[in-house]
């Protein structure tokens, strides 16, 4: 897989999305995979950023399919799991940035203050290309602290009937609706008003 397609899926080149592509291509190498077509390989993401769009492509765990899994707990972990065998591989990165020269880090300060002066944007693209090269130039083990899964690989994806909510009247899958004084509901309609006075 080329880091071309990932970028063409993506939209831009960003540091998140080499390092997902590093990620990504270091589970395909190491567990001898071609890209999953069905659900074969299973992902379990820890964050929901540019990274996680590399993953789906390099290694077609997709959400629709349902062999990505968000578990939004903000790290930069990467589970990987196969069914069949259980074989797995769990990437934390542990990688630290290049140090910034003081002119850069003034540069992202504004940056992250929504200061977005055609200046500062030029030291930012700088920054983020020199990321983009150095984690392209990383070996594996400066990336990612790299273990076994933690946890227990994850039932396959279902396929429930839909029932309808008792107050919006729209289809909810089986096992999503919630049952509040006798009336199925889905989730939105239960947290947006008090059943017991909208009923
Ligand atoms: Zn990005
Ligand atoms: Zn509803």
């Amino acid at each position: 897989m080329d880091f071309s397609e990932v970028v063409k899926f993506h939209g831009h080149v960003c540091p998140g999305l080499t390092l997902g592509f590093r990620a990504a291509t270091l589970v395909m190498n190491r567990m001898e995979l071609s890209r999953s077509d069905d659900e074969e390989l299973v992902a379990i993401v820890e964050n929901n950023s540019c990274a996680v769009d590399a993953i789906q492509v390099v290694t077609g765990c997709t959400l629709g399919k349902g062999n990505l899994i968000l578990r939004d707990y903000g790290k930069q972990v990467y589970t990987f799991i196969r069914r069949g065998d259980g074989e797995s591989l769990r990437l934390a990165v542990k990688w630290q940035p290049p140090t910034e020269d003081a002119e850069t880090a003034r540069a992202w300060q504004s940056y992250m203050a929504a200061e977005r002066t055609a200046e500062v944007m030029t030291l930012i693209k700088k920054s983020k290309n020199r990321k983009i090269r150095a984690i392209q130039e990383a070996a594996d083990t400066d990336l990612f602290k790299v273990g076994k899964a933690i946890e227990p690989l994850p039932p396959k994806a279902q396929v429930f009937p839909s029932l309808i909510c008792a107050l919006c009247g729209e289809k909810v899958m089986a096992p999503k609706i919630i049952t509040q004084n006798g009336k199925s509901l889905c989730r939105p309609c239960l947290e947006a008003k008090n059943p017991t006075t909208a009923l």
